[in-house]
């Protein structure tokens, strides 16, 4: 189960997922058309693909939707492998930053991760088998001015992927984070690249896929051993 799976590193994702022969099902807010697009490149594989949208910032949605489909498949599907992934940049300084640009960035990328997470860890903690990825961010981890929202939401992820690796890991459940520098996708699309890759000591952004083989690693069985990490995919700009 893929978060904001429709596009970007998210979709890179899904078909790395299916490469690997897992059944995908492939969350997104409201862009049909590219979650459908990403749903036929996964079934072009070979696996099965689902779409289930809702908004990780609700959970009144992901009850009614993710807690439906856990309930209705809990017999003949479990899900394995949650990547949660879908996010969102509202940047701005503090000093202008509303209301609802703080909450809207906390919402997604920390809220969902704590509602979409405690919907699925039961089943996968009964299967004794988990992979938790969790996409955080540079800015988490380094912090950015104008994204006092963003960096507080990535780093709280970060703080919740330690503390719940440590609860699970005795069910062979890993829970990771991913944190991403700056990659080709449409949440970058408004930033001067080529002003910005100087800054990069490889000299570029880097792509969605260079972040999905990460997923793919970790949630491999090689990977067993490897659990509460951050572990950055940024061209080796400093943090
Ligand atoms: P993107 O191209 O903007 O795609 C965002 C994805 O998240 C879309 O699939 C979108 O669905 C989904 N989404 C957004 N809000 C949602 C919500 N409330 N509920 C469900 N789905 C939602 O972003 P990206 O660059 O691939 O980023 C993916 C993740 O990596 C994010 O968490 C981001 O913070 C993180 N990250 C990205 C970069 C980067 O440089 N790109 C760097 C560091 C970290 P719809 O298509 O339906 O709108």
């Amino acid at each position: 189960m893929v978060t904001g799976g429709s596009r970007g590193i998210g979709r890179a994702v899904c078909i790395r997922l299916a490469e690997m022969g897992y059944h995908i099902l492939i969350n997104y807010k409201g862009n049909e058309t590219e979650a459908i697009n990403t749903q036929n490149a996964c079934i072009a594989l070979g696996v099965e693909a689902e779409l289930l949208r809702f908004d990780v910032g609700s959970s009144v949605e992901i009850e009614k939707v993710l807690g439906a489909w856990i309930e209705s498949a809990a017999k003949e599907k479990i899900i394995e492998v949650l990547v949660n992934n879908a996010g969102i940049r509202l940047d701005t300084l503090m000093s202008f930053m509303s209301d609802t640009q703080w909450s809207q960035v906390l919402d997604t990328s920390l809220g969902g991760m704590f509602h979409v997470t405690r919907q699925v860890l039961n089943p996968m903690v009964m299967n004794r088998f988990g992979r938790i990825i969790n996409m955080v961010s540079l800015s988490g981890l380094k912090g950015m001015a104008g994204q006092v929202n963003y960096s507080a939401a990535k780093a709280g992820m970060i703080g919740a992927t330690k503390a719940l690796a440590q609860e699970v890991a005795r069910r062979n459940v890993t829970v990771n984070a991913i944190a991403p520098g700056f990659i080709q996708s449409d949440m970058t699309a408004d930033l001067d690249e080529k002003d910005l890759s100087q800054m990069i000591p490889m000299k570029r952004f880097g792509k969605p896929e260079e972040v999905a083989a990460l997923v793919g690693f970790l949630v491999s069985k090689e990977a067993a051993y490897i659990t509460g990490q951050v572990i950055s995919v940024n061209g080796g700009l400093y943090t």
